[in-house]
Order: structure tokens, then C-alpha cells, then sequence
């Protein structure tokens, strides 16, 4: 098959993901399949034994031993397992790390490109396919399962390795497999999809095309993710599942902005999770986004456009008006138990978390917010915290 495509197959359902599966591994012909997988999430979510046909017909490998938010020591060792193992396939299996992870191995283990040298742009053009790719998401969240690029995390700075050939071949969505989540993993997965769809909207690299999977993902959100957390129905699993896959279709393109741009501080210094994060970043700068002006703004499109694109987003998210969105949004993470005053409980210094946000702000994403911040508007976004 053509390693290098762009196109994915996607399966969307509850029943016959099994089938499918195997369908797309002999299709791909591979023998030696590299799954990479979550830890407790594998058997926990049922996607052990969605797994179990395939590897009766496939010699497979097994890698799990990474955490949440891939580090380049983890992917180290990910990368002597695939050297080791030599596989032809790969299947990812779990949360949006995992995908990362598999994304990242497939990378760097297909081209033998060094991730250090990589992560300081020394690296040589790439050379080599990377091999076929089968994407398994077990919970509705980063949509990592859509994108080309992962996270990965060196001495605590977010990095984002990015390739058009990271971006999985064949997506199986089985919101079956989401069920185990707790509550709370609901609420940061599906919180972090929600800020991906709004930011993918009035972000500076979004298109017609990327507007339209976001105002899809914002609309299933709205309906969806609420029920997700406090009801756990199959009906709102599925909702969220695929406000999640659009979501990052619409970040596949777009990328995200400010409210992601500040949170990564939030998660690799003190370990709150990204979902969490970004739900404490979203209402302030929506609000701040709402007041662009001519002055501040970093979309070349200009006011006449970006003005029209955050009035549709308040409608989206039915509300009168900015003030009205922020505090809609701050209601609704409170009540999907995302606690605004995460720091009150955490014991760390609040202080110090406000100016390390400030001064640790990711500014590549930062570039892709329609109104460009300036130091003080950070500091506003950082008084929130609490
Ligand atoms: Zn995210």
C-alpha cells in the first residue's frame, strides 16, 4: 500500500470494528505488527480483545512503557522496540498520548531520524515511508487519531513534530471503547476537543474546509459532551467520539491558538491534565479574542473577516455576546468537574504558576491566535488562576 497517502479509511461504530481490523491488516499485508498501547487502559477499554483476532493471525510486539504526555527518554526506548522488532505495521491502541507515541516511533523508527537532533532542527530532510499505520482511539479527545503531528515533551517544553506523513492510514472509532473512561478523563478529553473545535474556528491557519469540521465538532459538543460525563450514555459517547475525530480533522489544518498555547506550562510543569488546562485558558481568551481590534491583530484577512467568524462562534455556542461565552464556558467546565480553582487544592504557589504561564507561553501558537497578546494580556489570563 502507499505509506505515504494522505486519505484515511475511517470506521465509525460499535459492532464489527473486530472484523475490521483484520480486514485492513491483511489488506495491508503485514506479518509483524508493533502495537503500541496504554498500560491499564488496553484491557480495561475492551480494546484487548478487539485486538485478540488480529493477533492470532500476526506476530506482534507490544510497547507500553510511557506516560501520560510522550518525553523523548520514553520515545528512546519506544525507538529500540521498533528497531529490535523490526515490525511492518503498526496499530495504535488508547488515549491521545498513545497515538502520539505510536506516531512519533513510526516517524523517527521509519526515517532513522535522530530525535535529538530533530527537536533542535539539525535533522537532515526526511528519507524513507514509514510504515502503514492503524489508528485505535480509546477515549474522545485529542483527535490525534486525524492529525499529522504529536507532542512530545524534552526537559519540560512542549514540542510538536510535525510530518504529512504522520497522519494514520485506517481510524477505527468504536465509542464502545470509551465507556471505562471516569468521569473526570470525559471531561478533560472531551473539554480539550471542545477548545480544539472553538480555537480551529478563529485560528489564523483555519480555511472554509477547516470551519466547517470545526462548526460540526462545536455542535456535537454542545449536545454531546455534558451528557458524556455526567450520563455516560453510548449515544453520548458516539457524539463526542466524533466531535473528537472532527476536531482534529480541523486542527489537521488549522492548529490550535492561545488557550493551547498557554496551558502547556499548566501540564508539563505541575502535571494538571491538558483537557483540565485548557478549559482554565478558554473563557479568558475567548473573551480577549472577542475584543480584537484593527491594532492587535495577527489574522491578514483583516476585521472584516475575523469580526463575522467570532459572532458566528458566540452564536455557535449560543450566546448574546463575549461575556456571555466566558462565562457559559466557565459553567460548563465547572459542571463537568473541571474546577476552576484547581491551584487552591494543588498547594502549589499560585504566584509563581502565574508567571511561569507568562513566561513559558508556546509562542508558535501563540502566532496563530487572531489577536496578537502582548505580555499584559497574558498576565490578565494568568490572574484567573486560582
Ligand atoms: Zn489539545
Amino acid at each position: 500500500m502507499d505509506l505515504n497517502c494522505t486519505d484515511q479509511s475511517v470506521f465509525f461504530g460499535t459492532s464489527g470494528s473486530g472484523d475490521y481490523l483484520v480486514r485492513q491488516l491483511a489488506r495491508m499485508e503485514g506479518s509483524r505488527i508493533l502495537c503500541v498501547t496504554g498500560r491499564e487502559s488496553y484491557r480495561r477499554s475492551g480494546a484487548a480483545g478487539l485486538m485478540a483476532d488480529a493477533m492470532k493471525t500476526h506476530a506482534t510486539c507490544r510497547f507500553s512503557e510511557f506516560s501520560t504526555n510522550p518525553v523523548l527518554d520514553e520515545l528512546l526506548v519506544g525507538l529500540v522496540c521498533f528497531r529490535n522488532f523490526s515490525p511492518d505495521c503498526m496499530v495504535a491502541v488508547g488515549g491521545g498520548s498513545v497515538l502520539d507515541m505510536a506516531k512519533l516511533i513510526n516517524f523517527f523508527g521509519s526515517t532513522q531520524m535522530d530525535p535529538q537532533k530533530y527537536l533542535h532542527r539539525a535533522a537532515p530532510e526526511m528519507e524513507g515511508n514509514l510504515l502503514p499505520m492503524i489508528a485505535i482511539p480509546t477515549t474522545a479527545g485529542t483527535g490525534s487519531e486525524a492529525t499529522r503531528f504529536s507532542v512530545l515533551y524534552k526537559d519540560k517544553t512542549k514540542y510538536s513534530v510535525e510530518h504529512p506523513s504522520m497522519l494514520p492510514d485506517v481510524v477505527i472509532l468504536n465509542p464502545g471503547l470509551t465507556e471505562s473512561m471516569s468521569p473526570y478523563q470525559a471531561a478533560c478529553c472531551g473539554f480539550d476537543a471542545f477548545s480544539q473545535a472553538v480555537e480551529s474556528y478563529w485560528a489564523v491557519g483555519s480555511t472554509e474546509r477547516s470551519r466547517k469540521y470545526s462548526a460540526k465538532a462545536i455542535s456535537l459538543c454542545m449536545q454531546h459532551l455534558e451528557g458524556a460525563v455526567l450520563k455516560s450514555t453510548i449515544e453520548h459517547r458516539r457524539g463526542m467520539m466524533e466531535a473528537a475525530h472532527l476536531a482534529g480533522k480541523a486542527i489537521n489544518i488549522a492548529k490550535t491558538t492561545a488557550a493551547h498555547a498557554l496551558s502547556y506550562t499548566l501540564t508539563s510543569h505541575y502535571g494538571l491534565p491538558h483537557g483540565h488546562a485548557v478549559a482554565m485558558m478558554l473563557p479568558w481568551v475567548f473573551e480577549l479574542n472577542a475584543a480584537v481590534q484593527e491594532l492587535d491583530l495577527n489574522d491578514p484577512r483583516g476585521m472584516g473577516f475575523v469580526g463575522p467568524r467570532m459572532d458566528e462562534l458566540c452564536a455557535m455556542l449560543h450566546c448574546g455576546s463575549a461575556d456571555d461565552v466566558a462565562r457559559f464556558l466557565q459553567r460548563l467546565a465547572f459542571r463537568i468537574g473541571l474546577d476552576g480553582a484547581w491551584v487552591g487544592g494543588s498547594g502549589a504557589d499560585i504566584a509563581e504558576i502565574r508567571s511561569s504561564m507568562v513566561d513559558h507561553a508556546n509562542m508558535e501558537r501563540m502566532g496563530n491566535n487572531p489577536r496578537r497578546f502582548v505580555r499584559v494580556d497574558l498576565q490578565r489570563i494568568a490572574s484567573h488562576i486560582r
